[in-house]
């Protein structure tokens, strides 16, 4: 049934739209370690908060947002630039300190995710419920390893093998880090080696949780589609905000391999910025720009949109006339 004609309540539960047995099944590990998390969360009634914690927690949300748009998503998920040996694996220990899993995990099924875009074989689609979208389907025991045959040409490397393996390792040392931080700066600087825990290290990785939930929930839900790329993915200006710059989300299903997510100026992308000044020092290299339809599309539709213009009603663009010409996979 599609979501609009199911009862309000039901399109935020997806237990009777996601039916089978397996998908169905909890995995104990995924939902203790959520739920321990959210739980430590609530541990700041105990530890308080204090401006140097917030600023921690800041600073750890906006570079571990970097490991995981530029690193988990852009390069490993899409390939979308190149850097060297050393250079991915430090790009995947970043991404890994958010506590997301391993990259080979989460980028071998994002790409299933964009091959399979809102029909059946995909993760994550809203159409099974907002709530599975956004953290129901990591709760599951069909998700619970990593699809290797997604990612196979990232995961003949040894070392990322190892990270994808003992993920836990970069977030743990972090937290380790982050108590570590909090005791020495004291009540000198009004914080502690818990409240650093919990505020700097616990409340980052909660937000970088739902930030990036969010895209898969959200995204494909509010916002508008300039394109139309087969599914239901969309542009959000505050998600793009927030995921620095993942929330043009239907800029990248239509343009999956390009490193570039905001199309204009008005559409900020603050991982492209990031890309450029790593390419700039020589980190990465060969990052791949949006394809030139990309652009041709977006002058169409703002010469479209102005007022009073004559050939507004005959070149309006359809989303139909930038559609995706096909289903392919997220790497072609
Ligand atoms: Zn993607
Ligand atoms: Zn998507």
């Amino acid at each position: 049934m599609p979501p609009r004609a199911r009862p309000l309540y039901q399109r935020f539960d997806y237990r009777g739209i996601v039916s089978d047995a397996e998908s169905l099944r909890f995995e104990p590990a995924a939902c203790a370690g959520l739920l321990a998390m959210h739980a430590a969360g609530l541990a700041v009634l105990a530890t308080g908060v204090s401006p140097a914690a917030l600023a921690v927690a800041a600073a750890l949300g906006v570079v571990r947002a970097f490991g995981l748009t530029a690193g988990y998503h852009r390069y490993f998920a899409h390939r979308a630039f190149r850097t060297s040996r050393a250079g991915q694996l430090l790009l995947a220990g970043l991404g890994a300190s958010a506590a997301q899993l391993g990259p080979l995990w989460w980028a071998g099924h994002h790409r299933r995710h964009h091959q399979h875009s809102d029909r059946p074989g995909d993760v994550h689609s809203p159409r099974q419920g907002l709530l599975w979208a956004h953290f129901g389907w990591l709760l599951s025991s069909r998700y619970a390893s990593a699809d290797l045959a997604a990612i196979r040409d990232f995961a003949r490397f040894p070392e990322l093998r190892a990270l994808d393996r003992w993920h836990f390792l970069p977030p743990v040392a972090l937290a380790g880090a982050c108590y570590a931080l909090g005791a020495w700066l004291g009540a000198a600087h009004g914080t502690s080696g818990p409240q650093m825990l919990v505020v700097g290290f616990v409340w980052s990785t909660l937000a970088l949780y739902h930030v990036t939930f969010a895209v898969n929930s959200l995204g494909h839900r509010f916002g508008a589609r300039r394109f139309d790329a087969g599914d239901e993915s969309r542009n959000s200006g505050w998600l793009a905000l927030v995921t620095l710059g993942d929330g043009w989300h239907n800029n990248h299903h239509r343009f999956p391999r390009s490193a570039r997510h905001g199309l204009t100026w008005r559409e900020p992308d603050p991982t492209w910025w990031g890309l450029r000044a790593l390419a700039a020092v020589g980190l990465v290299w060969d990052l791949r720009p949006p394809p030139a339809e990309a652009y041709a599309a977006v002058r169409a539709t703002r010469r479209a949109s102005r007022p009073f213009s004559h050939r507004a009603a005959s070149t309006r663009p359809t989303l139909a006339a930038h559609a995706k010409p096909n289903r392919s996979p997220t790497r072609a």
